[in-house]
């Protein structure tokens, strides 16, 4: 049975390049899940766009003397370039920063203040009267009124996680000129989370099962700690979604309430652009439907809180605003898997001080399928990991190479030569070579049950446990001497060896997409295991925005065992992982912090 996936993933803020923090995070993850359930026959939908708005993008137009679209503009033409050269399958990479979007984020606010979930409130909130203007959160920093930390912005602090109330940092300054702000009264609309605590609460605790721990606990701890207050979801600020309220020139929807309306917004586009406007239904009102979310552990509030509040707030009435419909509900997250941190050599990652290893500079140097296999063997999937540049020589030399690539080199080039490029006849399998194939066809349980759990570090590990088996196997019938005496012998074990590297090709796709693909042709295949993924410009009533799109058509990759023939003509292989000098190391390292 197909079932639909919705595979959501975080909105980086296109105001900073990427790095592998960043990508081992959120981006690489959702794209492994993507690809196996795409090859597992499910419907996926994976989408995602860059964040334009907030003060993210503002402030850093501030430091350049520039626009805020400008800057998003560039940061996002980035994103394209590089979730292309690391093989990120997104249906749809867009913007907020578009007038679907526009719409779709001004309906649920329409939405949750027919339902009565919003209201307006004055506020206190941070003026600069050095630049006669209201300070965004973003804007003010402080000491952290939970933890102490000294440089918490005024809406989170990065030391202790918290979501903060600007109004209570201690010893405030402006981070435009460092001056101290004063409090005044500005009006504002709130979402009354109160209202629906409950069913947050409720909501959460049907997860219990399965959510990762760490979000669970500090989801529900949140709430226990503190009842669930109105937050304010407008915000004094030119650039943005307006408030669609008449006599609320000049003020705009809040950043953070309207970037997660994206996971919603970006279905609805993508809709239109297949020339289907109401497929999006198929993962939002379809029950069956399930939702994974892949960020950072610092968003674990807005995603497992304050979206659903707003899901549960808007009831049935999105669909009523939008589209005349009655009686529909938009789906719940059904699992949030968050990641921790990565550090970079014992350090927290910081792009300021160019601690960080961007991702597009790694690909002008490396291929990407190595940084997706690096990133996945040190996925922070419980706890914070580390990327040191030692660790990503071995696993490259030591697992990739040695392992894997080296497995497939020997067994097809030897093929190759000695069978006239083609699969040999195995004639009757002996006991070893039924083992062989069988422990490798299991994989498909056991890493698919991994992965479906999105355990993804464990179901690669289960995979390259296969591969050493088959290393194992071929190191003891030994085929390159069997041949001086016995062909046939020989054969059939080059038979069962390339039957299980054909399945093994499947079971690491999701991971190395690149060189499985190459695999696959090797091995004599003509249709690609995946679909393509292309760029496309659109234009609207705001502007012309450029949007990443994957076209799955042409894949015919399947989650099932292998049924090569004998005598299936292969192609010249070559090998699919370069071994890399010990040098890089220094070389690597010398560039941190420069
Ligand atoms: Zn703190």
């Amino acid at each position: 049975m197909s079932r639909n996936i919705l595979v959501a993933v975080a909105w980086p803020y296109a105001n900073s390049p990427i790095h592998v923090g960043n990508l081992t995070g959120s981006y690489l993850p959702a794209d492994i899940f993507a690809r196996y359930h795409r090859l597992a026959g499910n419907k996926v939908l994976m989408v995602s766009g860059s964040d334009s708005h907030g003060t993210p993008v503002t402030v850093r137009a501030d430091a350049e003397g520039t626009t805020p679209l400008e800057v998003y503009k560039r940061f996002h033409s980035e994103f394209l370039e590089l979730y292309q050269k690391l093989g990120l399958t997104y249906d749809l990479f867009s913007s907020t920063h578009t007038e679907n979007h526009f719409k779709v984020s001004q309906t649920i606010f329409l939405a949750l203040l027919k339902n009565g979930i919003l209201y307006r409130d004055k506020q206190q909130q941070w003026y600069a009267p050095t630049q006669k203007r209201f300070l965004p959160d973003r804007y003010v920093e402080g000491t952290c009124y939970i933890c102490g930390y000294t440089s918490a912005r005024g809406d989170q602090c990065d030391n202790c996680g918290s979501m903060l109330d600007a109004t209570q940092l201690i010893d405030p300054r402006s981070k435009i000129d460092g001056s101290t702000p004063e409090l005044r009264e500005t009006e504002h609309f709130y979402l009354d989370l109160g209202k629906v605590q409950n069913e947050i609460v409720e909501f959460l605790k049907a997860r219990e099962s399965y959510w990762r721990p760490n979000v669970l606990r500090q989801s529900l701890g949140q709430i226990q700690a503190d009842n669930l207050r109105g937050r304010a979801i407008t915000r004094d600020l030119d650039w943005g979604i307006p408030v669609p309220v008449e006599g609320w020139a000049g003020k705009c929807l809040y950043v953070w309430f309207e970037a997660v309306i994206g996971y919603l917004s970006a279905a609805v586009e993508w809709a239109q652009i297949t020339g289907e406007p109401e497929l999006w239904h198929d993962w939002w009102f379809n029950q069956d439907a399930r939702a994974f979310y892949f960020i950072g552990k610092d968003n674990i509030p807005f995603h497992a809180i304050i979206w659903p509040g707003e899901l549960i707030g808007a009831d049935d009435w999105f669909g009523r605003l939008f589209e005349g419909s009655e009686g529909k509900k938009l789906n719940l997250p059904y699992d949030v898997p968050a990641n921790e941190f990565m550090n970079l050599e014992g350090r927290k990652i910081s792009g300021s001080r160019n601690w960080a290893v961007w991702g597009l500079d790694f690909l002008s140097r490396y291929d990407p399928d190595p940084l997706r296999y690096y990133l996945t063997v040190n996925m922070p999937e419980t706890k914070d990991t580390d990327w040191d540049w030692e660790g990503f020589l071995h696993r490259n030399n030591d697992e990739l190479v040695a392992t894997w690539g080296n497995l497939v080199n020997r067994v097809l080039s030897f093929a190759y030569k000695h069978w006239e490029g083609k699969v040999p006849d195995p004639g009757e399998l002996r006991e070893q070579d039924l083992e062989l194939i069988a422990a490798v066809e299991k994989g498909f349980e056991t890493v698919g049950e991994h992965l479906e759990a999105v355990r993804l570090r464990a179901a690669l590990g289960e995979a390259m446990r296969l591969a050493a088996e088959v290393n194992k196997y071929l190191d003891s019938s030994a085929p390159w001497f069997e041949i001086k005496t016995d062909k046939q012998a020989a054969g059939t074990s080059i038979f069962t060896a390339i039957k299980a590297i054909d399945s093994l090709k499947v079971l690491l796709a999701p991971y190395l997409p690149f060189t499985c693909e190459r695999l696959n042709s090797y091995l004599g295949y003509d249709e690609p295991l995946f679909g393509e993924q292309g760029v496309e410009s659109c234009t609207d009533s705001i502007g012309e925005h450029t949007a990443l799109r994957y076209y799955p058509e042409k894949g015919k990759g399947h989650w099932a065992a292998s049924q090569i023939k004998p005598g299936q003509q292969l192609r010249q292989p070559a090998p699919l992982f370069k071994k890399l000098e010990e040098s890089i190391v220094a070389e690597e390292r010398a560039r941190l912090g420069s």
